[in-house]
């Protein structure tokens, strides 16, 4: 027997007469003027099992998994992660590390280095692929379009962008807004995973396939995964959820409903409604 069922007819309108009031809501906030086409009913793709979510302990959350393999015959031979190597750090020690950064050939075109921005506390991170024009122009992860949707999603969950951390996979802007390169990405990734690490969220969720490639390993694409709680594999304990990238939302806005519906779920994993 569900809920409803059990509701008698008065709570139950006055429960969907919320529930309505709710997506119109988050439809205004998007920009939306009007919602049309008949909703999905096809249940979504299920790759991973319903993963349980279990709170990390502390000590869980000290650890770091090495990313390099099973230890071998002989103990633990794999290097240490770059988390392990640079544990206990904090934001401004990796910012002071990345200094000038030269390690990639997006250095060459950048303007600004974005670092990423919010609150080192942050339960809640959001992950994109990399700066575009006016991100390089300011040195601020998303402030243009994408950006102004972004902020968007996130007050449509009763946050503001300052309760969040908001960063990028590469930090400097690939020139005309391309994907950023496996080289780039994997000069640039170590920084991401230390700050994720020096923050430890309970949650990120990862914009579109770079940002849900590189955090996950994986090649499988973001419309097969989004939606679906992942374990981050780096640290015990944070989940990742793949959404759609806000920049694909403005081109797809039919896509918003999908994406509105992960972000209840981001709301109600971090009210312990998961
Ligand atoms: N798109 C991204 O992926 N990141 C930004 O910071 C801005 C746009």
């Amino acid at each position: 027997m569900t809920n409803n069922q059990l509701m008698n007819p008065r709570e139950e309108l006055r429960e969907l007469i919320a529930q309505a009031k709710e997506h119109l809501r988050y439809y205004g906030e998007l920009g939306l003027t009007h919602i049309g086409g008949t909703p999905s009913i096809l249940p979504l793709p299920q790759l991973a099992p319903e993963p349980t979510i279990t709170m990390p302990t502390k000590q869980e959350h000290a650890t770091v998994v090495s990313p390099f393999g099973e230890p071998s015959l002989f103990g633990e031979t794999a290097p240490p992660s770059t988390e392990t190597l640079h544990s206990d750090e904090t934001l401004e020690d990796i910012r002071r590390d990345l200094g000038d950064c030269r390690r990639c050939k997006l250095a060459s075109t950048r303007t600004n280095i974005v670092f990423g921005e919010g609150s080192p506390k942050a339960e809640l991170m959001f992950v994109g692929e990399g700066p575009g024009a006016d991100e390089d122009a300011t040195g601020r992860p998303f402030v243009g379009r994408a950006g102004q949707l972004l902020t968007k999603m996130i007050e449509a969950i009763d946050l503001k962008r300052e309760d969040v951390y908001i960063a990028n996979v590469v930090k400097s802007r690939p020139p005309g807004n391309r994907a950023p390169e496996a080289d780039e990405v994997k000069a640039c990734i170590p920084f991401l995973f230390r700050q994720i690490a020096a923050i430890r969220p309970k949650l990120i969720v990862a914009l579109g396939n770079p940002a849900m490639q590189a955090l996950l390993d994986t090649k499988i694409g973001i419309t097969k995964m989004r939606g679906q709680f992942q374990d981050y594999p780096r640290v015990p304990g944070i989940k990742v959820l793949p959404t759609f990238h806000p920049a694909y939302l403005l081109r797809s806005p039919d896509k918003k409903r999908e994406a509105w519906e992960d972000l209840k779920m981001v709301r109600a994993f971090l009210r312990g409604e998961l």
